[in-house]
Parts: C-alpha cells; structure tokens; sequence
C-alpha cells in the first residue's frame, strides 16, 4: 500500500462492474478509501466494497444515476460538507450503438448525457472543495471512438471527444490551483461492455493481438492519481494496445 495516499478518499462512478470496478480495487490497493457509486447492479457493487474493505480501506456506496442533476446533488452534498475527495474518476458509461440513419432522439440524448451531464454534474460538485483545498485530481474515462470516430457509435465517439475537450478545458482553467486533469483512453478491453462484439474480426486489427483488461486501464489511473504523476494534467493517456496512435 501506498502510504502517501493513506486517509484520501476517491470518488468512482460506474465501478459495480468492469473498468470503475478495477479502478476501485486497485486504488483501495494504494491506500485511497473509496466513494463508489454506480447505478443498478446492487450485487456487483456489494462485490467490489466487499474486495476494498478486506483491504482495510472504508467504502461507502452510492447509487445514483450520474446524469440526474437532483440525484446527483442528494447524495453527494451530504458527504462533501464532511469531507473532499482528493480524486475523482468520471466512469460511468455506456453504449448504444447504431447506425446514425437509424439512430433516434433518445439514442443520441442518453449517451451524451452520461458522459457529459454526468462529468459536469459530478465534477462541478467536488471542484468546490478540491479549488479551496488546493488539491485534487480528476481522470474521466474516455474512448479511442472518441480519438479516430468509429462507425455505428456516432452518439458515443461525440461523447467521448467532448469529454476529451472538457479535459483539456479544465485542465487549463484549474492547473494554478493544483488540480490536475487527464483522459485516459481504453481500446478494446473486455468487459461486459464488449461481451457481444465480434471478438474474432476485431482482434486481427489490435497491434498486440487481444483486448485488454480492465486491471491494465485501473493501474494507469493508479498513477495518474499518484504523487508520481505530479506534473501530468490536460492529457489523454491511451491503453489501446496499438490499435489508435
Ligand atoms: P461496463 O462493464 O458496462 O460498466 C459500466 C458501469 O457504469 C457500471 O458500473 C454501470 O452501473 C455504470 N453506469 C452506467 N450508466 C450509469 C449511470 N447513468 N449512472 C451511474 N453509473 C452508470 O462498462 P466498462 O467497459 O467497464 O466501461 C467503463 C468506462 O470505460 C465507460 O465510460 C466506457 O465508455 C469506457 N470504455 C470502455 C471500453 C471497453 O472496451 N470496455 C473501451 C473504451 C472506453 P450498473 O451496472 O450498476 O447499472
């Protein structure tokens, strides 16, 4: 365990599961209690709490759908008047994919609101703090759809490439108060996410030849959120396996 981060709290949206779920074990292992929210998979977040406390690290659970301003605000403000997250980790997302032809409203609407009302919403809340504190790192989980653009997920490349830009963004309007903000962009990584892609037509295209796993996108993050990384902010950090550089 890492003793530098010893008492600090990260805050992780989506880690019932998959990649939010690896983040939150990993950063448990380096000595971060965990915030960790999600949003209908009771069972799975159990899990995942069950996993940090036998680390000796405190984890409190929060339910709540990411792009919901109200639900977002009832659960979080209570703990923040108490205490800061010194990371937090915009996870939470998912996919829908269709061809844009076909694609409707609510396709579209659902998939940006996540990632985008999801970052904001989250995000504006701790900032607060963390700009008083002087102190803090935020990581959202972006996509290699939203680097190159992927046919079939135009609702979710647009998702992720505003989420690159608000990184940036951010990352220059809060770097004098020590915040430090980055992207990190999985490739294929296999998660129930990806469970119904055609895995033997996609993989001939991945330079290393196989998806990845969410531990090899959690201890990126491990990192980012390290003391080592200190002098990284407003970029977007690739675990691909070569399949976008
Ligand atoms: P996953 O296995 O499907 O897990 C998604 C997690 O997000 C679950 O914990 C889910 O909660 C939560 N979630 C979804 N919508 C939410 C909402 N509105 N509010 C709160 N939580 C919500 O997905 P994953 O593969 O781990 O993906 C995690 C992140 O990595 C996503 O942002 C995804 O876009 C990104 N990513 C994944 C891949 C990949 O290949 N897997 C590649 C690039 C980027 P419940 O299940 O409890 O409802």
């Amino acid at each position: 365990m890492d003793s530098m981060n010893k008492g600090k709290i990260a805050l992780i949206t989506g880690a019932s599961k998959g990649i939010g779920a690896a983040i939150a074990v990993t950063l448990a292992r380096d000595g971060f209690d965990i915030w960790l929210n999600y949003r209908s998979d009771h069972e799975g977040a159990s899990v995942v709490a069950r996993e940090v406390e036998e680390m000796g690290r405190k984890c409190i659970l929060l339910p709540f759908d990411v792009s919901d301003g109200e639900a977002v605000r009832s659960s979080l403000m209570p703990l923040l008047e108490e205490e800061t997250p010194y990371a937090l980790v915009n996870n939470a997302g998912y996919r829908k994919d269709t061809i844009m032809a076909m694609m409707n409203e609510e396709e579209w609407k659902g998939v940006l609101s996540v990632t985008l009302d999801g970052f904001f919403l989250i995000s504006k809340l701790l900032l607060m703090n963390m700009l008083r504190k002087r102190e803090g790192r935020i990581i959202n989980i972006v996509s290699t759809s939203g680097q190159s653009g992927l046919a079939g997920q135009v609702n979710y490349s647009a998702a992720k490439a505003g989420l690159i830009g608000a990184t940036k963004a951010l990352a220059a309007e809060i770097a004098k108060r020590n915040i430090l903000v980055n992207a990190v962009s999985p490739g294929f990584i296999d998660t129930e996410m990806t469970k119904d892609l055609p895995k033997e037509m996609i993989t001939p295209s991945i330079p290393l030849g196989r998806f990845g796993k969410a531990m090899e996108v959690a201890e990126v993050v491990s990192f980012l959120v390290s003391d080592k990384a200190s002098y990284i902010t407003g970029q977007v950090i690739a675990v691909n396996g070569g399949v976008y550089m």
